[in-house]
């Protein structure tokens, strides 16, 4: 599972012509088999329907640690590997060289040469974090069908359900999960909500629900999600979430953490500590749906603040991480070291998680943890920035629903250091 590469940026096999303005035939549908009016009428898909789970921690959920492939892994992987014989990715993603970089984190390193070949098209601003869908831009609703793997929605029985051959229906605009035909790893797949509503890309409180439901139903460690606001290097305006498979844990899941708030819900939150980006941590509700408001009202409030930010789905939906970011930010202001842009890597949601996609072969034979380390501290908030950005955090969960009695501020001036801070000065957060 290590041994993955990336090369293009492209996500889908229609991205490219689309740029090119190349001219659809008409006959049969626009001839890309796709999934918009011309197509899709007699199309099916197979439909997962999982079962709701309410309880975090409580005996509705499974076990992530030990249990055997679930239905949805196998579903998944199958389906995947058969658009891979089908030929249906740019590269094959296993000649590429990856390698666990030796250190306390195990950051991991992997080189993807051709991809700075393939220039990213810009399609949108990158200083605007909220911007609206624009249809004549590439979107998921351009894909072929053969690139979507499943239908993924709540089942109406509240038992898992499987149907390999169900129509479309358009109506009522089925959440799908599709291939990233440019994987950076092993089942790397998108999860497109409600795909035919054509949502730019802004969490909500049920998209993010339904890839946490994604995250518990696939109940695998190795299985995370991730997801990439306008301004945190997502490529595309189309609501989407990320996901793959990758056997280690990640740099970002082993560092130490400091709880700085606990809400009356039950979800905890955390701040990252020895960790070379400053971050939250949400984890442990009573319920899956409190964990993904209280993670949900975070981003839209990042969102409407203009800050860009990665979110980073662990633990089988049990932690998230949320980390505003300004990197695009510093780029534009010429403050980013031309070593550090020299790389060309892109700071998304796994690179900040501690998967280092590289794309020179020098950068990658000199992979070291202080490399790591040196870049993602440059896509960190200053510790100044950080405390006002939880402060907006906090405010409106205040002004949602809560009210929050928090010292959290009382540490402005520290820095991630390499020393772990034990301790836990706790928010009361009052109803
Ligand atoms: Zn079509």
């Amino acid at each position: 599972m290590l041994s993955i590469k990336r090369v293009a940026t492209v996500v889908s096999n229609f991205q490219k012509e689309e740029e090119a303005g190349v001219a659809a035939p008409p006959s049969g549908g626009c001839g890309r088999n796709c999934l918009k009016s011309c197509c899709i009428q007699e199309a099916k898909l197979p439909l997962y329907a999982f079962k709701k789970v309410e309880k975090v921690g409580g005996k509705d959920l499974p076990l992530c640690k030990e249990q055997p492939v679930t239905f949805l892994d196998s579903l998944i992987l199958g389906e995947w590997e058969d658009r891979m014989q089908r030929g249906l990715f740019r590269y094959d993603v296993t000649t590429c060289e990856t390698k666990v970089i030796p250190g306390e984190y195990g950051f991991i390193a992997q080189l993807n040469e051709g991809r700075h070949l393939k220039k990213r098209p810009t399609e949108f601003q990158v200083d605007k974090v909220l911007q609206p869908f624009d249809e004549s831009k590439f979107n998921f609703t351009k894909v072929g069908q053969e690139e979507i793997l499943f239908q993924f929605e709540a089942s109406s029985d509240g038992e898992v359900q499987f149907f390999p051959n169900v129509p479309i229906d358009v109506e009522n605009s089925p959440s799908v999960v599709a291939i990233n035909v440019s994987p950076i790893e092993y089942g790397h797949v998108l999860l497109i909500p409600r795909i035919f509503e054509c949502l730019p890309q802004r969490i909500d409180h049920a998209s993010f629900l339904l890839a946490l439901h994604m995250a518990v139903e696939a109940g695998n460690p190795y299985f995370r999600l991730g997801y990439n606001s306008l301004g945190a290097f997502a490529t595309i305006n189309h609501l989407h979430f990320q996901a793959y498979y990758l056997a280690v844990p990640f740099p970002i899941e082993k560092a130490p953490t400091k709880k700085i708030a606990k809400l009356n819900l039950g979800v905890k939150i955390s701040k990252l500590l020895n960790y070379p980006i400053r971050g939250l941590v949400f984890e442990g509700s009573h319920s899956l749906e409190d964990l993904a408001n209280t993670v949900s009202d975070a981003c839209i409030c990042l969102q409407r603040n203009n800050i860009p930010y990665n979110v980073l789905i662990s633990d089988c939906g049990r932690q998230v991480f949320l980390i505003p970011q300004c990197y695009a930010e510093k780029q534009a202001l010429g403050e980013v070291s031309a070593e550090l842009l020299d790389t060309q890597v892109n700071p998304a949601v796994w690179e900040i998680s501690g998967h280092m996609v590289l794309k020179r072969r020098k950068d990658y034979d000199e992979a070291s943890e202080a490399n790591a380390w040196r870049l993602l501290a440059e896509v960190s908030l200053s510790e100044e920035r950080f405390q006002e950005v939880c402060s907006l955090i906090f405010q409106a969960m205040t002004s949602s629903e809560l009210e929050v009695k928090c010292q959290y501020l009382e540490e402005a001036g520290s820095s991630p250091s390499p020393t772990m801070v034990a301790g836990s000065q706790e928010c009361l957060v009052l109803q």
